[in-house]
């Protein structure tokens, strides 16, 4: 297991990613694993521009700049994409399930137009209230799609802007990138100031998807 080894809290460059050290942490899990095969992808502030109300409708889905290409990189190196992401809009009663379904379905057919495959998405329609087994930072989506999937989360990179991604990706034995998009920046702010720590931050799903890949290839047997 190959390690960045770097200062406590200290950020490294590799790149134009910042990995951080995991010699510090408690399991003492390296930072990324050296093969990536899977990828969880959070949605809103990764794929697409998070809002503050929620997206509604596909006509407020908009993807980010560089997104479709990042995840055609990805399809074609082989990689499983998956999508994981919390839709308490859905129990609020602002959207209906249907509706999440049909704007994640027409995401995953403009990815197929764009060379790209999102074998599958995993949604949470529950409030934080309800305390459920799927809400991330839970890794109830993870555990399932793996399961259903037959992936080894050892393997297995979380892609998100908001801590709870990363909760959920380490708590599932994932690497984890926290990238700058969306909630990103307040977000890794609350990280460093909780001291958080073990996971990569990259500028946007690009950058992620780079470091990913130059990784995964290099130490591909
Ligand atoms: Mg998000
Ligand atoms: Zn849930």
């Amino acid at each position: 297991m190959q390690t960045e080894r770097m200062r406590s809290g200290r950020i490294a460059r590799v790149g134009s990613v910042h990995a951080r050290s995991l010699s510090e942490r408690p399991q003492g899990r390296a930072a990324m694993a050296t093969c990536i095969r899977a990828v969880f992808l959070d949605r809103d502030g990764v794929i697409n521009v998070n809002r503050a109300d929620y997206v509604k409708s596909w006509e407020e889905f908009e993807f980010l700049p560089g997104t479709l290409d990042a995840i055609a990189r990805l399809t074609s190196a082989g990689l499983s994409l998956f999508v994981v992401t919390n839709q308490a809009v859905v129990n609020r009663g602002m959207v209906s399930q249907q509706l999440v379904e049909w704007i994640n379905g027409r995401m995953q057919h403009v990815v197929e137009k764009s060379g790209g495959r999102i074998t599958a998405v995993a949604y949470c329609p529950h409030r934080s209230e309800e305390a459920c087994k799927c809400r991330k930072p839970q890794p109830g989506l993870l555990v399932e799609l793996a399961r259903q999937h037959s992936v080894d989360l050892a393997n297995a990179v979380v892609i998100g802007d908001g801590v709870s991604d990363i909760e959920a990706g380490q708590a599932a034995g994932c690497s984890t990138i926290l990238v700058m998009t969306g909630r990103g920046r307040d977000q890794l702010a609350l990280a460093d100031a909780s001291g958080k720590d073990g996971f990569a931050v990259a500028a946007d799903l690009a950058a992620a998807a780079e470091f990913v890949l130059r990784r995964t290839l290099a130490n591909a047997g």
